[in-house]
């Protein structure tokens, strides 16, 4: 989605990544083992002529214990770690900022290449109880997006390219890095529990690297992370819900945003090309009622709250038919106004007044919490506060009002 929305109160940092986060520097010939999933890792070592067995414990090296240097890996050979020093580096993307919230809240900006263009963000959002078990990482697919959903700083901004699966999984390195040196807090809390592809971009749009990445995150040997807490949020590409079904078994977040086509064709205009029958056909074919243990149980709706636009009852009574036979939860999503925005936030009432009418049709629905309000800090928003483009969403804003009008005047 959107992937954004969460805001915090932010406090800056000295921009550069002090940590060994940073990667030693190599050739750029060298080919780059942090985005290896264990199955290439294993068909890389038959290659060069050494066991498929290595794999694992490079893997555990890598991402358990964020070594970079061959050199300490002391359960390989002399020899072999002199190959992989040879041939290999162990690369993760380049911190630009890091900023950490007083309420928790971590975010990172990270290089992927040259130019304004080329930073991307990843949040990390711990639960809000006193635990503080729960650490959601927010996690970026692609630099800008094509997508141009109305409402969204990262659309404005256009796509520039694809994600690698390094710089997607290095993302959770990194922030599980972060925590690993954090003696401030309990050790049994220092790492992510929980991941969701909702950064920027569009997931399912860089399908290969992004599944070799959950893959990554789902595997004992790297994070080892629960299927049920590695959730891939998409705006609705219907044949890769589909292929992703058939690759892997992982939570599946929809940003809906809109009940109708009309108004999704707007808001998600990728709508126009799968409407909502056909996304919700996509839904209810990758839930699986077999095994307590899937991931796939039902589906998230992620529904951002837009004044005046998608909030008024008809909307909620339009989600209740439209998802009556789709196993879902929603999580209604206060928008987060950023500059030019073309949007405000509804109100506390009014998304409360939403909530109630499908709570009591039957829906599990829940408010996304909102933090930090005082910055602009929302995934997209601190890589560059560019102008809107197209001015499309300023149309549509003067659009949705009139007609808001007319079903007044209508009584
Ligand atoms: S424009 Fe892209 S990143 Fe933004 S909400 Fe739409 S799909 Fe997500």
């Amino acid at each position: 989605m959107a992937h954004d929305v969460v805001r915090s109160s932010l406090v800056d940092e000295q921009s550069s990544d002090t940590t060994s986060t940073q990667p030693v520097q190599h050739s750029t010939q060298k080919i780059n083992l942090l985005g290896m999933s264990r199955a290439n890792l294993e068909r890389f070592f038959e290659e060069i002529g050494e066991k498929k067995f290595r794999a694992g414990q490079i893997i555990k090296w890598i991402h358990q214990y964020f070594v970079t240097d061959f050199a300490q890996m002391s359960n390989i050979s002399g020899k072999l770690r002199e190959k992989l020093q040879q041939r290999c580096e162990i690369k993760a993307p380049e911190v630009v900022h890091r900023h950490y919230s007083k309420d928790g809240t971590r975010k990172w900006v990270f290089r992927v290449g040259e130019g304004a263009g080329s930073l991307v963000e990843t949040v990390l959002i711990p639960a809000d109880d006193k635990s503080g078990a729960r650490k959601t990482l927010c996690i970026s697919s692609q630099v800008g997006c094509a997508l141009d959903c109305s409402f969204c700083s990262t659309g404005k901004q256009g796509f520039q390219r694809d994600l690698s699966t390094d710089e997607i999984i290095g993302q959770l390195w990194i922030a599980n890095q972060s925590y690993m040196e954090d003696v401030d807090i309990p050790e049994r809390t220092r790492s992510v529990t929980n991941v969701v592809m909702m950064g920027m971009g569009e997931p399912l749009l860089n399908f290969k690297p992004v599944v070799e990445s959950m893959s990554l995150m789902l595997d004992d040997f790297a994070y080892g992370m629960s299927k049920r807490r590695v959730t891939l949020s998409t705006s609705g590409i219907v044949p890769m819900i589909d292929k992703l079904s058939e690759e892997l078994d992982v939570a599946l977040a929809i940003s809906l945003h809109a009940p109708n086509d009309e108004l999704r064709n707007e808001l998600v205009p990728i709508n126009k090309k799968y409407p909502l029958q056909q996304l919700i056909s996509a839904a209810q074919r990758y839930i699986r009622k077999d095994g307590n243990e899937s991931a796939r149980k039902h589906v998230t709706i992620e529904y951002v709250m837009l004044e005046g636009v998608n909030d008024q009852d008809i909307h909620a009574q339009q989600m209740v038919r439209l998802l009556k036979d789709l196993p879902s939860k929603i999580n209604l999503i206060p928008f987060n106004p950023f500059p030019h925005a073309p949007y405000g936030r509804s109100s506390r009432n009014r998304i409360m007044t939403f909530q109630k009418i499908l709570s009591d049709a039957g829906f599990v629905c829940t408010i996304r919490q909102t933090r930090g309000d005082d910055i602009d800090a929302a995934c997209g928003q601190l890589v560059g506060q560019v102008a809107d483009r197209t001015r499309r969403a300023e149309q549509w804003k003067k659009k949705v009002a009139q007609q808001n009008e007319i079903v007044r005047s209508q009584g």
